[in-house]
């Protein structure tokens, strides 16, 4: 008898000999339905029982790879959704929202620019006003810069929006998201294996992960006498627009075989540590802590 899971099977076979995926490239941020192979979001595997009933949660960047996968995983758990995105991507916004009201749940969906101080805190209030308040917080959203490898070729252009989209944004959501998060609810933000093993071409990007895990432990610290929980996703290579949109295409037929497990993984691969940490059953004594989803590789 096997004990290989049909998500694991699907993202073995979606990969090549070498682990990774063919050549392509997408202008920034890219859209998951153009993709070759469509990344697995857990569309045909996920089963719900309940663990988030009646929660209600806001996903950045819910339209694609990992937060659509989390987002899929969280209705089916019960959960009502607030996702947001860039204008751009309307059409894999409005796919995620399909999977969230087949599973019965509420989808808000909030396009906009988390770069913009002004735009991210109104999507923060446009989120709990629809939903009717806030239970979960995931920022997800976020952005690499492609360029060459050398420190000189790191400006403050190509910086800036690195920086805003990953960090600032998420410290601006995080503020705005208190104001409607009690006790039992929690902040999840997702990192990076490049926070602990970081590439010199993305040393800007890195750098910005390893602030956040460090975001995480010390508002974990700040907020957990208000009952409030604070965690990170740290996932390794997985097939998401971001790729193909930030690398040069070559590069993707080898993304993931320098992992321990041999291949890059699926989004799908990442939804249960979004809900573990979610889920207040689960989760309800887990705060601070950062959960790799690397493929092996080490996350201390
Ligand atoms: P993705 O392209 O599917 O998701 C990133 C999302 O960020 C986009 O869908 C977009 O909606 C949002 N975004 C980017 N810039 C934005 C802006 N200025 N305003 C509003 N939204 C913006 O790719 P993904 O890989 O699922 O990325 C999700 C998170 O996972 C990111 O934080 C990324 O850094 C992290 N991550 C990804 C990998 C990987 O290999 N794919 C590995 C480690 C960490
Ligand atoms: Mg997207």
């Amino acid at each position: 008898m096997s004990t290989t899971s049909d998500i694991t099977r699907r993202a073995e076979e979606m990969t090549n000999d070498s682990g990774g995926f063919p050549p392509q490239e997408q202008r920034p941020p890219g859209l998951s339905s153009e993709m070759t192979p469509v990344p697995d979001h857990g569309e045909q595997t996920y089963r719900g029982s309940g663990k988030l009933q009646g929660m209600k949660a806001l996903i950045t960047g819910g339209d694609s790879g990992i937060g659509r996968a989390a987002a899929i995983a969280y209705a089916r758990e019960g959960a009502d959704l607030a996702i947001s995105y860039l204008p751009e991507e309307e059409s894999d916004a409005q796919d995620t929202r399909g999977w969230i009201e087949d599973a019965g749940r509420r989808a808000v969906l909030l396009p906009c620019d988390l770069r913009d101080e002004t735009q991210c805190r109104q999507m923060v209030r446009d989120a709990a006003q629809q939903l009717g308040g806030l239970d979960i917080l995931v920022n997800n959203a976020g952005y690499q810069h492609a360029r060459g490898e050398g420190l000189e070729t790191i400006d403050s252009e190509n910086m800036d929006p690195v920086f805003k989209t990953n960090l600032y944004a998420t410290i601006w959501a995080s503020q705005e998201a208190l104001d409607h998060l009690g006790p039992g609810s929690s902040i999840i933000t997702t990192t990076s294996i490049q926070a602990y093993q970081p590439a010199p071409p993305l040393l800007d990007y890195a750098a910005t992960k390893s602030a956040l895990n460090n975001f995480t432990v010390n508002l974990a610290s700040e907020l957990g006498p208000r009952g409030i929980r604070v965690n990170a996703v740290a996932p390794g290579p997985i097939w998401t627009p971001l790729q193909p949109a930030t690398q040069p295409g070559e590069k993707l037929e080898e993304f993931g075989s320098d992992t321990p497990l041999g291949r890059a993984g699926q989004p799908a691969e990442c939804a249960g540590a979004f809900v573990f940490l979610a889920s207040p059953a689960d989760a309800g004594y887990v705060s601070g802590t950062v959960l790799g989803v690397t493929g092996g590789k080490p996350v201390f």
